[in-house]
């Protein structure tokens, strides 16, 4: 074994489950792992960039998974860098969110840094490049500058303030700084060439005016650098060796390059992948944003919303989102992710640790006849057969129980093994009842099912006897009651990605999205903690919602047991 594969092998050990097996390396671990072995690097450092103006979605778990698990595995560090360059659309309210919901994914940051620390920094490395002649103060407006910028077919025309002296122009820009100027008055522009192939080349804007005040700089500043001037640099000040961000970017990447080679600092170098898409779901903060204040969910943590945070209230857990990061992989494409796959690691999670209990959503009282008044006694059942230090707990049985509506039919088709007139069928850790009688109102609805047991079935009792079906069930004088949030998808549409264009994303808003229901549970289940996981048996996964309050316990539905999207899509 030569040292590179050692460290490799202690590294995986110290890996999450899931995250150290044996796979070929995605093109990014490629990358590191060249560069280290050339001697490039002593050690990585990765970033996440967040722009504090929304909260975190899915894509952003795939970023942060990408960039500080790289970090992890390389043993390297990575920082959480706000870029907050735009005054206008920055709160401090994201910020806080931002940094919860990153702790929350399992990651720790090696340094707390926002773009806006560097605005004296990139200020004087503007005044560099302008005294190198490679930038200029543009009288043109935003609107004559995009005009002039040419077509990909055509070269652009060069702005008639492009040969300014250089005197002139770092006056020009120190008075841009001090506030002589409205907005939109004036531009720096790199000096690179109008008639580059590529359009990003052409004399892009580097700073502009905007009398704003920033949530963190105050008015300090009225000039604010653009993303692709700010980006790189901010990457170089920090030493970050691999700028991991998504393809849209990589037209972007000459003029990365541009800057940190004009300027001679740390040369960080950009890589792109894939964006991450999902499907029945949209994720440009825009239109979250609009979702919220329009009112077609609760908030940003709408357990329907793809936010970090919604996923969390929604019951997902951070183990499940970065085994759901890990299967995306690393992509060079673009593609579309079905949210299936998602929902898959949410249950491959909490298979192991949620504890069983029993709910009913639908409920339809039975009343077992031949069971004597008045008396209770305790069923024995196992908390989690997937983890035997879960332990087991015991469940009141009394005269009168609820059942699942679904799980009775008075004329059943041929097949039917749960219960029917004059059918057994088990009940979970209890006896074997027979329907003897369906009692109903006037209007002919079932009200009530009269059923006989067999005391000699008694679950765990080594009674031999087998039936085809068992159903769950909770005793109605020990059962309390649970607001219960049944969630669906958020859209009807698979690929929110391509609607059609006379179409609004809003036209394909999942109308039963939400449906709440009011459940009888097993006592076990009255006071847990908010956050808790459970799996109310044969139904689904779910947790304890923020709203629930002593004596008020509300559920979430996390996912169902199966995908049932998959056999109405015929899939
Ligand atoms: P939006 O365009 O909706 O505002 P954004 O990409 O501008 O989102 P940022 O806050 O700038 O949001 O993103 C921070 C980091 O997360 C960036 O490095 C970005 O590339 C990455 N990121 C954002 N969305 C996704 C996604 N869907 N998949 C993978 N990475 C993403
Ligand atoms: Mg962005």
């Amino acid at each position: 074994m030569d040292n590179t594969h050692r460290t490799m092998a202690n590294e995986a050990a110290s890996l999450p489950e899931n995250e150290g097996a044996a796979r070929t390396l995605n093109f990014l671990e490629e990358i590191i792992e060249a560069d280290l072995a050339a001697g490039k690097y002593k050690s990585i450092l990765t970033r996440f960039p967040p722009e504090p103006n929304g909260y975190l979605h899915v894509g952003h778990a795939k970023s942060i998974c990408l960039n500080f698990g790289l970090a992890k595995r390389y043993g390297g560090k990575t920082n959480l860098r706000f870029d907050d360059t735009n005054p206008a659309k920055e709160e401090t309210e994201y910020v806080d969110s931002i940094k919860e919901d990153v702790r929350w994914l399992g990651f720790e940051w090696a340094n707390e840094f926002y773009a806006s620390d560097y605005f004296d920094q990139l200020y004087e490395w503007a005044c560099v490049l302008i005294k190198k002649g490679l930038a200029y103060v543009d009288d043109q407006s935003q609107e004559e500058i995009r005009r002039t910028r040419g077509t990909v077919m055509q070269p652009g025309v060069n702005s008639p303030f492009r040969n300014r002296s250089i005197e002139e122009n770092a006056d020009l820009f120190r008075r841009m700084r001090a506030g002589e100027f409205p907005d939109g008055a004036k531009v720096l522009r790199a000096k690179i060439d109008m008639a580059h192939p590529n359009m990003l080349m052409r004399d892009p804007l580097m700073y502009r005016i905007i009398h704003t005040g920033h949530h963190r700089t105050g008015n300090r500043w009225c000039i604010y650098p653009m993303y692709d001037y700010a980006h790189g640099e901010s990457d170089s000040i920090e030493n970050i060796t691999h700028s991991i961000c998504t393809l849209e970017f990589d037209v972007h990447r000459p003029l990365y390059d541009w800057f940190i080679e004009k300027l001679e600092i740390f040369p960080s170098r950009q890589y792109e992948f894939a964006r991450l898409n999902l499907t029945y779901t949209v994720m440009s903060k825009r239109k979250l944003l609009e979702l919220v204040k329009n009112k077609y969910v609760a908030g940003w943590d709408d357990p329907r919303m793809p936010t970090i945070c919604g996923m969390r209230r929604r019951g997902y857990t951070p183990e499940s989102i970065r085994l759901f990061a890990e299967k995306v992989g690393v992509a060079k494409r673009d593609n579309v992710i079905d949210l299936s796959l998602l929902e898959w690691c949410v249950r491959e999670d909490l298979n192991k640790r949620a504890n069983r209990y029993m709910a009913v959503l639908d409920p339809l009282k039975v009343v077992i006849t031949n069971y004597p008044e008045g008396a209770t006694e305790e069923m024995e059942a196992v908390n989690n057969p997937e983890d035997e230090n879960a332990g087991k707990r015991r469940i009141p049985f009394s005269r009168e129980i609820y059942i699942e509506r679904e799980d009775f039919m008075e004329n059943p088709p041929k097949k039917y093994f749960r219960l029917s007139p004059g059918n057994e069928v088990r009940l979970r850790y209890a006896y074997i009842i027979k329907c003897e009688e369906v009692v109903k109102d006037a209007a002919g609805n079932i009200t009530e099912l009269h059923c006989t047991y067999d005391p000699g079935t008694r679950s765990g009792s080594g009674n031999g006897r087998q039936v085809k079906g068992t159903v769950h069930w909770v005793s109605a004088a020990h059962a309390g009651c649970a607001e219960v949030r049944l969630f669906d998808r958020l859209f009807t549409e698979a690929r929110m990605d391509n609607i059609p264009e006379d179409k609004d994303y809003k036209d394909f808003i999942n109308a039963g999205s939400l449906r709440t229901v009011t459940a009888f549970i097993e006592p076990a289940l009255k006071a847990l903690p908010h956050l808790a996981h459970v799996q109310f048996e044969r139904l689904g996964y779910f947790t304890v919602d923020a709203d629930a309050m002593p004596g008020k316990p509300v559920f979430n539905r996390t996912v169902t047991l199966k995908d049932t999207w998959a056999k109405v899509a015929g899939k």
